[in-house]
């Protein structure tokens, strides 16, 4: 077979620090030893250290605040849910519009 050995390994040493890296994720999760910043960027828990930014392009994009309908804008293609003024009067994340504690 053409899938070796050595490919398995390093297919087994990628998955090994793929889930390294999930793992420490769920622990500042639990954590939360980024509180501050986190509540500065005005996403909660899960957005903050769970899904991060890293799937979004770089592009400017709109995109309507699904409670009150204001144009926010997002400098990347991940957009925003909700208005940062929506987030800070109702306490809820921006990106998803969960609870942000
Ligand atoms: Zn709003
Ligand atoms: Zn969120």
């Amino acid at each position: 077979m053409s899938w070796d050995k050595k490919n398995i390994e390093t297919t087994n040493w990628f998955n090994k620090k793929y889930y390294e890296n999930v793992a420490l994720k769920v622990k500042k999760h639990d954590d939360d030893d980024q509180q501050d910043k986190r509540l500065k960027n005005l996403k909660c828990k899960c957005c903050y250290y769970l899904k991060g930014d890293m799937i979004s392009g770089q592009a400017f994009t709109t995109s309507q605040c699904e409670n009150c309908g204001v144009d926010i804008s997002n400098p990347t293609t991940s957009t925003n849910k909700i208005c940062e003024k929506c987030s800070k009067e109702h306490n809820l994340c921006v990106k998803c519009g969960g609870n942000l504690d």
